[in-house]
């Protein structure tokens, strides 16, 4: 019999790295079964046990840092230091659960009833391969708290990433079914959420495959978490510090070679302060440096892959086609690798709907509005609605943004970036649900409401 493999190329060089056998229909029968028969045994632990492993899992993410680190550089192409800062935070999200979970989990009282936090089973978790172990923990660690048990389909590049993360449990002295990774393509992901151990279903990723994914929770009636594309306002006013505001787009844009949901992609800058703000962000976007991820003189690796670098130079020439001006950037660079120049767009139509694509790459289109109506006008003229920033001293036109603003998130003189303890999703095409702090925890649980 023949075994399908993952292969995942190194978007630096090109080069094939590790292979990875896709299971088989038995062996996913197995592992199912064995979530199944985990559940029945875990969601009968108490907190403390709960919150142990979780400790002894943030232990295991510190003690093999650099190694988790250069898998993700290898297989998805991100800076060494960004993946080591990643693997670091997903020590701080297992700590924030282990420390604050018990809390999120208290009973609540009302007259005459009360409602108390019960697991309630299998949940499959479908992710991308963008924050390959911070996309998965934010779901992981909250799993395990709450008593379920958790399912990855990783995304194919990141097979590696994904079974690093199982390993870290089994070695933390996790039950075997606790959290298994699925080497499966997306093909096998229907078949799994229709199964009747598997008892809902998360999902960060594109649009399509939102779509896809909660089209078949539908089917069988499955409560589903969506994380999907978003296509951030960044908003300049006049009394916004320039040079903290500028330097904060550059990062917010160029970030993971600008392949994050909450990366800052359309900054919208007030007329008063386009010709100033401009000349600092251009400026700092033709300084990014675009170079081998292991380099830490690198702002930014290759794009995750040549096929992603092929996608988002399509878009730039429908930018174009579209009457949009590329300024400079946005140019495979010659020589191996998938890299790409930072840069920037302007006059992108915003009633054409090439100005609805997500540019999941280091390229900025840049917006000038006459006042803060124009302005909220142009960051809620996409179907996205997942972050924003928003940068004024002003405490009217900061009510405004934090009431109009058509996002989840929304950060003021700063630039948007998730945290254990802070709530995280979408409105719009972004998705529904929230990961993160108690919301996240509280998405896949039953809260069962006792009288008398
Ligand atoms: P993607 O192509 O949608 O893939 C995401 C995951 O879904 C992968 O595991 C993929 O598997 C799987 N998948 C694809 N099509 C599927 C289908 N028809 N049925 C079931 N599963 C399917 O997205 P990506 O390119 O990896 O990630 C980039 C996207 O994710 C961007 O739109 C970005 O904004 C979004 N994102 C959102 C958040 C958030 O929190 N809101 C965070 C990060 C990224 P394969 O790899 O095997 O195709």
């Amino acid at each position: 019999e023949e075994y399908p493999m993952f292969t995942s190329i190194d978007p630096a060089t090109g080069a094939p790295g590790q292979s990875y056998a896709e299971l088989t229909g038995a062996e996913i029968e197995i592992k199912l079964q064995r979530a199944h028969d985990t559940f029945r045994e875990w969601r009968l632990t108490d907190l403390a046990t709960r919150t142990a492993l979780l400790e002894r899992i943030a232990e295991q993410f510190d003690a093999n840092t650099q190694r988790l680190a250069e898998t993700a550089t290898r297989e998805m192409g991100k800076t060494l230091k960004s993946a080591i800062a990643e693997v670091q935070k997903c020590a701080q999200a297992f700590r924030h659960y282990a420390q604050e979970g018990a809390a999120m989990l208290e009973p609540r009282s009302f007259p005459g009833a009360t409602a108390t936090w019960h697991p309630m089973g299998p949940v499959l978790a479908v992710m991308p391969w963008n924050f390959p172990y911070w996309q998965v923990v934010r779901f992981m660690a909250p799993t395990i708290l709450a008593g379920n048990v958790g399912l990855l389909k990783h995304a194919s590049s990141v097979q590696g990433c994904g079974a690093a993360l199982e390993e870290m449990v089994i070695a933390a002295g996790g039950p075997a079914g606790l959290f298994q990774n699925l080497a499966i393509k997306s093909d096998k992901v229907d078949a799994l959420i229709a199964d009747d151990r598997i008892v809902a279903v998360t999902l960060t990723g594109s649009e399509g495959a939102g779509m896809k994914v909660a089209e078949a929770a539908g089917r069988a009636l499955k409560k589903v978490v969506l994380e999907l594309g978003g296509s951030d306002p960044f908003i300049v006013m006049p009394s916004a510090d320039l040079d903290a505001a500028a330097k904060a787009a550059v990062t917010a844009r160029v970030q993971n070679t600008g392949q994050s949901c909450i990366c800052a992609k359309r900054m919208i800058v007030h007329a008063d302060v386009y010709d100033a703000f401009f000349e600092k962000f251009s400026a700092g976007m033709q300084a990014v440096v675009a170079g081998d991820p292991m380099d830490a003189a690198s702002d930014m690796g290759p794009l995750s892959s040549e096929e992603q670098r092929a996608t988002v130079l399509g878009q730039l020439k429908l930018f174009e086609q579209a009457g949009a001006k590329l300024l400079f950037g946005g140019e495979a660079l010659p020589g191996k690798g998938a890299y790409m120049s930072a840069g920037i767009l302007v006059d992108v139509p915003t009633d054409h709907e090439v100005a609805n694509e997500e540019l999941f790459g280091p390229i900025a289109m840049l917006f000038k509005a006459a006042d803060i109506d124009e302005a909220i006008g142009i960051a809620n003229a996409v179907p996205f609605g997942l972050g924003s920033s928003v940068w004024t001293q002003d405490a009217d036109e900061r009510a405004r943004f934090e009431r109009d603003i058509e996002a989840g998130m929304i950060a003021v003189n700063k630039m948007l970036a998730s945290a254990p303890e802070a709530p995280f999703g979408g409105v719009k095409r972004s998705g529904h649900g929230r990961e993160l702090g108690p919301y996240g925890l509280h998405e896949f649980m039953n809260l069962k409401t006792v009288l008398g």
